[in-house]
């Protein structure tokens, strides 16, 4: 049986002229799966019963199965999924001012060994198929009953180490939910040659650059990555993808007490959003059992000061403070 899920919009067409079905069934059924949320065939009730059947036969709507969910009391959601080989993810439904956000994992685990986060330390195992990524849309549209506006690839993962399958999906979001890539964030450690690459993908996609600080020595302490692409690397291919794409980078910045946020390290701050012409987005690390790190009291003072220097910068508003919302703690929690 096939996933249909993992088809692309033009493969589905020619995979039914193949099987002697008419190519408009294609959109007939995208438009039950994805518009109205109807994952059986039997219940696609503009299809001929023969074509219901035969569908069926050949076809599934594979969608992981929930296995946990926490609601916090401001509307956020946290869903623990199940995919097909027992391999657990997670996703987050957010409900802002301007639109509902998920944040959607983009692989099992993570190689990327960033010392703060969760989500890489049971190391990586396998990238998310395209199916994979669009069950996750429809899985929490399904469960919320809501319309996503907005989705951020912020979840567990590395995108850019599933590029093909992510560059894929993002242009499927527009064909088959009509969501502009300029609702969709990507965010990346700093793959440096994959931003290269992107750039020249023709999307408007915002692209956010985990930074977390601002020379190659403390940022070598705790994000592997940074052995790898310099600072300077980094900044140079912001300001292509910038160029190229005409889409404003964001730097997000965890700010980490004693570690990163210095006066030095404002400076520096300035001085790099000043080169990328990139905004900042301030965020509070999350304190997770498995190292030391404790938030930083100047996040305000950071704020501050990059405004007063004329960078664009924000708190990432709390969300989900109630329940598990460290990103990856919850399918940790489930591993172990
Ligand atoms: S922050 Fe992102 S890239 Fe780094 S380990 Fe976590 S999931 Fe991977």
């Amino acid at each position: 049986m096939l996933n249909i899920l993992n088809f692309k919009k033009d493969e589905l067409k020619n995979f039914l002229v193949e099987n002697n079905f008419k190519s408009f069934k294609a959109k007939q059924i995208i438009d039950w799966i994805y518009d109205k949320k109807v994952f059986k065939f039997e219940e696609m009730t503009n299809l001929s019963k023969s074509e219901r059947e035969e569908f069926g036969k050949i076809l599934e709507v594979s969608l992981p199965i929930i296995v946990k969910v926490q609601e916090s009391r401001d509307g956020t959601i946290k869903f623990l999924l199940e995919l097909f080989d027992g391999n657990l993810i997670e996703c987050v439904f957010m409900m802002y001012d301007y639109g509902n956000t998920i944040c959607i994992s983009t692989q099992v685990g993570c190689r990327m060994g960033c010392k703060f986060c969760a989500s890489t330390v049971n190391g990586f195992l396998r990238n998310l198929e395209l199916g994979e990524l669009m069950a996750q849309i429809l899985v929490v549209e399904k469960y919320t009953n809501k319309k996503i506006n907005r989705i951020v690839l912020m979840g567990t993962g590395e995108p850019l180490y599933n590029y093909e399958n992510i560059v894929t999906f993002i242009r499927e979001m527009k064909d088959k939910l009509g969501m502009s890539s300029r609702h969709i964030t990507l965010s990346t450690c700093g793959i440096v040659p994959k931003i290269y690459d992107l750039a020249e993908e023709n999307l408007s996609l915002n692209l956010a650059i985990s930074l977390h600080a601002v020379t190659d020595e403390k940022r070598k302490t705790i994000m592997p990555i940074a052995n790898a692409y310099s600072i300077d690397e980094l900044i140079d291919a912001c300001i292509y993808y910038f160029d190229k794409t005409g889409r404003r980078i964001s730097f997000e910045y965890l700010l980490i007490d004693g570690l990163n946020d210095r006066d030095e390290d404002i400076n520096g701050l300035i001085s790099l959003c000043e080169r990328a012409k990139a905004h900042v987005n301030l965020i509070p690390v999350n304190e997770i059992k498995e190292n030391d790190f404790k938030q930083s009291r100047k996040i305000n003072k950071f704020h501050n000061n990059l405004l007063k220097n004329g960078i664009n910068a924000t708190m990432r508003q709390k969300k989900g403070v109630d329940i598990d919302a460290a990103c990856g703690q919850l399918r940790l929690s489930y591993s172990k």
